[in-house]
């Protein structure tokens, strides 16, 4: 809501004044960017002109906006060209997102480095949201920090502009060849150009989106160089809209860049012809229902509390109640999975952090509601800011909880989406809490343009059986209530005008399924063993208790891999060594003496952070301390998860497995280690000792390796990116990361003739064993162990029973002497078709 009181602008910084039309640098001079005013500083910390929320702030630190409460922003800009010093010379001092006074510091910056190094010191300030102002001193000379410099008339509903409404369309992908991606200069051209149409105008980077009209929503999308953007467009000209901003992006917006081919220009709807949308899968299945759009109410926060003491009750009310709410989710829970995401939840409650900042705003007079949301809304942008797909999930639970403990602060009731029948629901973003409470009878599926497939509103839809994709072009947002569309979420596409031949299509597809599965299901005790005679060991990769009961309940033979990092994830304080050792002996138990059991040491470092375990940023995560370089830098650690494990000797058939090997060295060491513990509590029995194949040079010398451990376990998903050198989270490079490539093929086949040469059994706990269509070339190569994801156990087994060890065999050779994965996966399904649907027919 926009207000018209008049606002001060004070100086944010001490200097001379100068007009803007003497600022050498046509794009401030032509208030291209925005009218406002110039100091050559002589002070060396920018402070708010303003009080508001700091709506941007470049990564470099040289430019920050701040957003008032009535719709003024206000950009700063210190020095000409100051981009290109990469952040050198300047301290951020605020984060976006956060709140500030007038007067507060926001950046302090090295004024001689800055003088040395870029082309002026020159400081920009420009009212970017375009409203009038008046200037309160003499156009030049010198001004104090904090003086008052200009009076703003804010414009009432200036942003209520009516938009143009419509399907949008989107231009295909294009690369940012701009060196410093979109900063203040370019963004400035782009949305001046993006104004010149009537058409509503996003910029899209990934999930992200910035309304390309506005200067600062576009420099927060923080863009760099190589980005892959995409600009959409609704309205009466937005056709011509996308070819002329696509036209000008090509070309650096103004800057001077190496210049792509022009073929990008020709607008598309993203893989979307007006019929259909694509995304990625979050969760499988389909769905033939009605468009529900869904959104979150708009929470109004006063600032102002009502006193310290008033206050505080009710934080620590709001965050019991939410305690409450929480335990009583976890309780009902449908599954490891989406108990232990309500329990991270909890922990968040409980946040030293978090609180600190709460009850700090607290003391400086400031609602409960404001404190609560500023600590929440702070720490989630940081989160989303350090660039790690973890700690942005992390972000998207902070904002939940947040969420969660504001409603019940301010006596919002949280009413559940009364939704129709048949909804397949449409929304930009779901949190946990919202996805966990989806009334499954009603809600058919759903689609969300943010999100990714790995976040835990993926994992809850998968618990819930429904269907959904993740990732969608924002277009969704403007589909119509009730139009009736068709989620085919394997696919990641959702129909929008499906006819009856669709329709019929992916019923019958999935009612194949459906069977399939009940047969798998009904089948799942039965032993994995091939037509002639060879047995497979099928276990699970698991994570927690409830998840080995699953596995023993879908015919698992064992587990393969326990996954003990997760067992400590998302909590602030380290499990006690009795926590410890309680967890590993249920499992062991739950086990008994005939299965195995495969404790893999904590693998933590890299993308997985344990919040209890510091560690120093490092430039390349998956290269650093990872898994057990980290735990034999802290062997305390590693002593500590030794004992613990060591109290399930006898309970099971223990196994012990290290991750990340990539050295002999971290083997011997952590085998004295082991025996040293061992010893010490008097154990004679040791259990088995193994390692995980996830590293090239592990598997080029598992003949050395062979003769010192007990088994190998081959962890395909490292495999694959430390093979090709393709980050594993890598969203382009996703589709070419594939662990069918001849050359991991090729590292499983040498790893497993160098274990059976001395004896040794080899697992597969990486994805690719839980691939079926992977399973007779890893048994034609010789793997004697599938370790797999819980639900796809009955798969597997059942995929085995349906093969013949010797042609496993004749296929494993065929694939090893091909090209590229594509031609691996295209051999692969031939022989599927031919061997085990062949097989199928014969048994119905
Ligand atoms: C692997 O790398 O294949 C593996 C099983 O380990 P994680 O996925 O836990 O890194
Ligand atoms: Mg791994």
């Amino acid at each position: 809501m926009t207000t018209t009181q008049p606002l001060e602008l004070l100086a944010p910084l001490s200097g001379v004044l100068l007009p803007l039309d003497q600022v050498p640098d046509p794009v401030f001079s032509s208030r291209l960017i925005g009218d406002g005013l110039c100091i050559d500083p002589t002070s060396q910390t920018l402070c708010a002109p303003l009080a508001g929320v700091i709506s941007n702030i470049q990564d470099s630190g040289h430019a920050v906006s701040v957003t008032g409460d009535n719709g003024v922003q206000v950009l700063m800009h210190i020095g000409l060209d100051t981009v290109n010093l990469a952040g050198k010379g300047f301290t951020r001092l605020v984060e976006e997102g956060q709140r500030v006074q007038a007067g507060q510091p926001l950046i302090e910056f090295d004024a001689d480095f800055i003088a040395l190094n870029a082309r002026s010191l020159l400081t920009l300030m420009l009212v970017v949201s375009g409203e009038p102002f008046v200037l309160l001193t003499p156009g030049a000379g010198v001004v104090a920090e904090g003086q008052a410099l200009l009076r703003v008339t804010p414009v009432a509903g200036a942003d209520d502009v009516a938009e143009e409404e419509g399907d949008a369309l989107f231009s295909k992908p294009l690369t940012l060849p701009n060196a410093n991606g979109l900063h203040a200069r370019p963004a400035a051209v782009f949305a001046q150009a993006a104004k010149g149409f009537k058409a509503s105008i996003y910029l899209h980077k990934q999930t992200q989106s910035a309304n390309a009209k506005s200067l600062v929503a576009i420099m927060a999308l923080q863009t760099v160089q190589g980005d892959t953007l995409q600009v959409s467009a609704a309205g009466d000209d937005a056709d011509a809209a996308i070819k002329a901003l696509v036209a000008l992006l090509a070309e650096g917006c103004g800057e001077t860049v190496v210049v792509a081919h022009a073929e990008t220009v020709e607008p598309v709807a993203p893989a979307s012809s007006a019929n259909l949308l694509r995304g990625v899968c979050a969760s499988p299945g389909s769905a033939f229902g009605q468009v529900v759009q869904v959104a979150e109410p708009e929470l109004s926060i006063t600032e102002a509390g009502a006193g310290e003491a008033v206050e505080r009750v009710a934080l620590v009310s709001g965050l019991l109640q939410a305690t409450e709410a929480l335990q009583a989710l976890q309780a009902k829970a449908v599954g490891s999975a989406q108990a232990e995401i309500f329990r991270a939840h909890q922990e968040l409650l409980e946040d030293p952090t978090l609180l600190e900042q709460a009850h700090a705003l607290l003391a400086q007079g400031k609602s409960a509601a404001f404190a609560w949301n500023s600590a929440t809304v702070a720490t989630a942008t940081l989160f989303q800011g350090l660039g790690s797909a973890l700690l942005a999930e992390r972000a998207a639970d902070l904002a939940d909880v947040g969420q969660r403990v504001l409603k019940l602060i301010l006596g919002v009731k949280d009413s559940a989406w009364d939704v129709p029948e048949q909804a397949i629901l449409i929304a930009e973003q779901l949190t946990p809490s919202q996805t966990a409470s989806l009334d499954t009878r009603k809600v058919l599926g759903f689609v969300t343009v943010g999100g990714g497939a790995t976040s835990h509103v993926a994992i809850l839809a998968r618990a819930l059986g429904l269907p959904a994709i993740c990732g969608v072009p924002m277009q969704v947002l403007t589909l119509a209530n009730g139009r009736q569309v068709l989620l085919d979420a394997d696919k990641g596409e959702l129909h929008l005008s499906p006819d009856v031949a669709e329709i019929e299509q992916l019923q019958a597809t999935r009612q194949q399924q459906v069977l399939r599965r009940q047969r798998e299901v009904e089948q799942a005790s039965l032993a994995a063993t091939t037509r002639d005679g060879h047995h497979v060991e099928v276990t699970a990769n698991v994570a927690s208790l409830q998840e080995v009961e699953q596995s023993l309940a879908l015919g698992g033979e064992g587990v393969g891999l326990l996954r003990s990092e997760f067992l400590y994830l998302d909590r602030n304080r380290a499990p006690s060594p009795e926590e410890q050792a309680g967890t590993y002996s249920a499992i062991a138990r739950a086990l008994g003496p005939d299965r195995n059991l495969v404790v893999r040491t904590l693998d933590v470092g890299g993308d997985k952070p344990l919040a209890y375990v510091p560690m120093d940023s490092e430039t390349n995560p998956f290269l650093g301390l990872r898994g057990i370089r980290l735990c034999l830098e802290r062997p305390e650690l590693l002593r500590e998860q030794f004992r613990a494990i060591l109290a399930s000797v006898g309970l099971t058939r223990l196994h012990i497995m290290l991750p990340m090997v990539s050295l002999l060295s971290e083997l011997r060491l952590a085998r004295k280690i082991l025996q040293e513990e061992a010893q010490a509590l008097g154990l004679t029995e040791l259990p088995k000792l193994g390692i995980m194949i996830e590293v090239p040079s592990a598997a080029l010398m598992a003949d050395l390796f062979a003769p010192e451990v007990d088994f190998f376990s081959i962890g395909t998903n490292d495999l694959t990116q430390y093979t090709l050198a393709m980050d594993r989270d890598h969203p382009r490079l996703a589709s070419q990361a594939d662990s069918f490539h001849p050359a991991v093929l090729r590292l499983i086949a040498s790893t497993v003739k160098a274990a059976h040469a001395h004896g040794k059994w080899v697992g597969v706990c990486g994805a690719l064993a839980s691939e079926a269509l992977a399973v007779p070339m890893l048994i034609g190569l010789g793997v004697d162990e599938l370790s797999v994801s819980v639900p796809l156990i009955p798969t597997i087994k059942a995929t085995v029973r349906e093969l013949n060890l010797a042609d496993c065999q004749l296929i494993a050779r065929q694939v090893l002497g091909l090209e590229e994965a594509a031609q691996v996966r295209e051999a692969l399904r031939l022989y599927h078709a031919a061997t085990v649907e062949t097989s199928l027919v014969v048994e119905n």
